[in-house]
């Protein structure tokens, strides 16, 4: 039987199906038959990535209409687990044949690490940990307040709070804060039970703790949470001094005696007003952005045309469209798709750079011949996205071939910056408030003993901001980090990734051609090679010590300090 067309494919229930499966099951593995057997469940792993990414993006694309929603969720719920449990079983067949296709020894690697995670008794407790995630979910999202005679939803309130108005901002922020106290209790309870389900989890599978058991469910092979505890004493030793520099300098920007939380989006990252407007229609977006990474380098430049030509792009806000922006693949075409919410904005530039660096990726990965070796790691993947947007964004001004003044060029370069730089301090937070959790479980199955640390947290490595009269809110800010609750240790892969790609942007500023050249050929190993490897390939070191990071640091710090003089 011989693997479907896509087209057909996408019609396909589980029962027909099912015998693809089957097949690569009944096949006896030999050195003879390896490589047309990988071919053959990666070309079926294609098809079923494609499948969900297409039913997914179709929802996004159009939130109305009902009767995609079906189709997605029919896929999710009777197709999507038996192809996983399935391929599960095929991955076990390949680890029992001892044979190590060309290219995938890492692959196998991790395959191996989560074949020995694998315990039966954790499975409700995985489902169980799934349905209280969603139940967070269920409570932020029901979270709005009541603003001019209007409901205005989380993601409106944070629009809102961009005004110069300073009154409004308070008004907004406190009304906010009480909205999202209002759920203190709920949140605690929650956390009570996330955090007796990870303590199971751990000890079914035989770990000392959660974190043990978290570092290898995340497939985290290259470094431990020693090195991750490095990299936050870091950040302390030189982020934080810099960023206390931003928050001062802000604070004269804004003509303000303080910085307090309502001067900053969420809490923590600097913002311009007015903002700066960059583009009319998606027509213009898409030519202005093609015309900068053309400059860049024409290869990259000829990618983005044919997602141009192939109409692989939907960038513009409408009614309708699900939130955010995002880049996602057709596996078995080997192209991205990516979508966006721009209205026309400066800041728009930034999220289409950053994930054309993400689709960029899916381009360079084509010759690697089975699907399984394409995932790099977030701790990676990151760094394509966030050096593409530091590479593209010193052409954006008129002088530099751009289409923004050189004044709306500086502001938006500046705002970039600040924010990377800002948001290493919050990443150590969010970092080491979760290796306390995870060090003494009992004591922090106890909220308010959270909410004592994560105060204690805010102090020692944000304290440029004044928090005055609004202990509550800061005490509870880990209620509104959802990487804390549903993705736990999720977030220092931005960190790192953003520590790789200054480095990248470093060398480009010494050899724009070459770096560009690695960084390219890094994109190009995919998951073949560990993070380490890729980090050097891209001409970068995956770092958490305080030289590397203090050196980027530094040149963030010397490039605010020109773009502040250009705004002066
Ligand atoms: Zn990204």
């Amino acid at each position: 039987m011989r693997t479907p067309a896509f087209k057909k494919f996408m019609t396909l229930d589980w029962e027909s199906i099912q015998p693809l499966y089957t097949q690569l099951e009944d096949i006896e593995l030999n050195k003879e038959s390896l490589d047309s057997w990988m071919e053959q469940w990666s070309d079926l792993r294609k098809l079923v990535d494609e499948r969900y990414a297409r039913l997914s993006l179709a929802t996004e694309l159009d939130t109305a209409d009902e009767e995609k929603e079906k189709r997605y969720f029919d896929f999710l719920e009777h197709v999507y687990p038996s192809t996983q449990a399935a391929d599960q079983g095929l991955k076990k067949k390949l680890l029992g044949s001892e044979l190590t296709p060309q290219g995938m020894e890492l692959a196998l690697k991790k395959m191996q690490v989560e074949a020995d995670l694998f315990c039966e008794e954790n499975l409700p407790l995985l489902t169980e940990e799934s349905k209280l995630g969603t139940k967070y979910s269920k409570i932020l999202g029901a979270q709005t307040i009541q603003w001019q005679e209007e409901e205005l939803t989380l993601v409106q309130v944070k629009s809102a709070l961009l005004t110069t108005d300073r009154r409004v901002r308070k008004e907004l922020w406190e009304l906010l804060s009480q909205r999202q106290l209002e759920d203190r209790e709920a949140i605690n309870e929650l956390w009570k039970k996330f955090m007796a389900v990870r303590g199971k989890l751990a000890s079914n599978a035989g770990f000392p703790d959660y974190r043990a058991f978290r570092w290898q469910q995340q497939l985290r092979l290259d470094y431990s949470p020693k090195e991750s505890r490095q990299f936050i004493d870091a950040v302390k030793e030189v982020a934080v001094p810099a960023a206390t520099r931003v928050y001062n300098r802000y604070q004269s920007r804004l003509r303000i005696d303080q910085v307090r939380p309502w001067d900053l989006l969420d809490n923590q990252t600097t913002f311009s007003l007015p903002a700066i407007q960059a583009f009319k229609t998606e027509e213009e977006f898409i030519t202005r952005v093609g015309n900068i990474l053309n400059r860049l380098d024409p290869v990259l430049g000829d990618y983005f045309k044919s997602m141009q030509d192939k109409d692989l792009l939907d960038l513009m806000n409408r009614k309708g469209k699900g939130p955010g922006g995002f880049c996602t693949e057709f596996a078995t075409l080997g192209v991205p798709f990516i979508f966006m919410n721009a209205v026309g904005r400066g800041s728009d530039l930034r999220v289409l750079f950053h994930e054309s660096g993400h689709a960029f990726h899916v381009f360079e990965l084509t010759d690697l011949p089975y699907h399984h070796q394409r995932r790099s790691g977030l701790e990676f993947a990151e760094v394509a996205s966030i050096a593409m947007e530091l590479l593209a964004e010193p052409y954006l001004s008129e002088d530099q071939g751009g289409f923004l003044s050189t004044e709306d060029a500086a502001r938006t370069r500046l705002l970039n910056l600040e924010e990377k730089l800002l948001f290493w301090p919050y990443m150590a937070v969010v970092v080491a408030f979760q290796h306390w959790v995870y060090e003494n479980h009992s004591l922090a199955s106890n909220p308010d003993a959270c909410d004592g640390k994560w105060s204690e947290l805010i102090d020692f490595y944000m304290p440029g901001i004044n928090w005055d009269g609004f202990e509550d809110v800061k005490m509870t800010g880990w209620h509104r980090k959802l990487h804390i609750h549903q993705e736990p240790f999720y977030y220092i892969e931005y960190g790192l990734a953003s520590l790789g790609a200054f480095q990248i942007w470093e060398n480009a500023q010494k050899d724009q051609g070459k770096a560009l050249q690695q960084y390219r050929q890094a994109l190009a190993l995919g998951g073949t090679v560990s993070l380490p490897k890729l980090y050097s390939a891209a001409g970068a070191n995956l770092s958490f010590d305080m030289d590397t990071l203090g050196s980027a640091v530094q040149l963030i710090e010397k490039t605010l300090t020109e773009l502040e003089t250009q705004l002066a």
